[in-house]
């Protein structure tokens, strides 16, 4: 019963939705717990650690991380926002409201939810505006890049791209990173079929990765031409880029983990970081993703 009632509840969600979205206009899940921002870019951005809501009706999470990623929320809509100033579009936003101690989003639904009814419709609904947001940006635009937004506070101070693959395995020699089977363990595979004619470890360190162009406008990254190889502890890409990125789907992404120091911490710095990000993405997605940001 519970089960059937749900499933209405998200058919009925989601023709709603669709009916009548306008970019820029935010509509909301059950209880304003999730927020979708529609757009009319080839790019979508989620932010599921900024959350600060804690009502007393959703269960606490009893076990996996529960800190939140501080101030993502507001670096996500910076990014929003400058993207709107530099190319007068509207890019699509997926936040989530809920504080990480009632609702990991970037989880499988029993780890994210433990179990709380609430916790589990809003993580369906959470997964169902990205669903929901790629698949509109491809029909639009023929493909999708989509960016999972998170913090960490690792102790060496650098930006974190993840594209599922682990740390050690960057060191191999380039034609195992090279090879089909290594790159169709990653996120950036659709990337590799629209540029054969570039090394996949051009697109991973080269000159023109998303970390080099980070790096170009001051802010450290891995992988990168000075870091090709991520020192350990670093975040490879989780639940969500996994679920939602495929090539057969026309989407490429990564998870982006912003380090707090000099780039989350104050309001200035959010906003030096945004415009940086922005400006990259500019140079990058017209260069790997065909793609203009406009
Ligand atoms: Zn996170």
């Amino acid at each position: 019963m519970t089960r059937c009632l749900l499933a209405l509840c998200l058919a009925l969600t989601s023709m709603a939705f669709s009916a009548d979205l306008k970019p820029g206009v935010a509509v909301f899940g059950g209880q304003h717990y999730t927020e979708f921002v529609p757009g009319e870019l080839p790019l979508v951005i989620s932010a599921p650690h900024g959350g600060l809501l804690k009502p007393e009706s959703v269960a606490n999470r009893t076990y996996g991380v529960r800190d939140s990623d501080a101030n993502t929320q507001d670096l996500a809509r910076r990014i929003s926002a400058e993207i709107k100033k530099q190319t007068g579009g509207q890019m699509d936003l997926i936040i989530s409201h809920l504080h990480r101690s009632k609702l990991d989003p970037n989880r499988e639904i029993k780890e994210a939810a433990q179990g709380d009814k609430t916790a589990e419709t809003v993580w369906h609904e959470y997964h169902g505006f990205i669903e929901q947001a790629l698949k509109a940006a491809v029909a639009r635009h023929g493909r999708a890049f989509f960016i999972d937004l998170h913090g960490q506070s690792h102790k060496d101070v650098r930006v974190e791209l993840g594209c599922m693959h682990l740390a050690p395995s960057y060191a191999e020699k380039a034609e195992v990173l090279n090879a089909t089977s290594y790159i169709s363990t990653g996120t950036l595979k659709l990337i590799t079929q629209l540029h054969p004619e570039s090394p996949y470890t051009e697109l991973l360190s080269g000159p023109q990765s998303l970390g080099a162009l980070l790096e170009e406008r001051g802010f450290l990254a891995t992988p990168s031409p000075r870091m090709p190889v991520p020192t350990e502890p670093y975040f490879r890409g989780g639940y969500t880029v996994a679920r939602h990125v495929s090539a057969e789907s026309k989407i490429a992404g990564l998870q982006i983990e912003a380090n707090r120091i000099r780039l989350r911490d104050t309001p200035e710095n959010r906003q030096r970081f945004a415009e940086s990000l922005v400006s990259a993405l500019q140079v990058y997605l017209p260069k790997w993703m065909n793609l203009d940001l406009k």
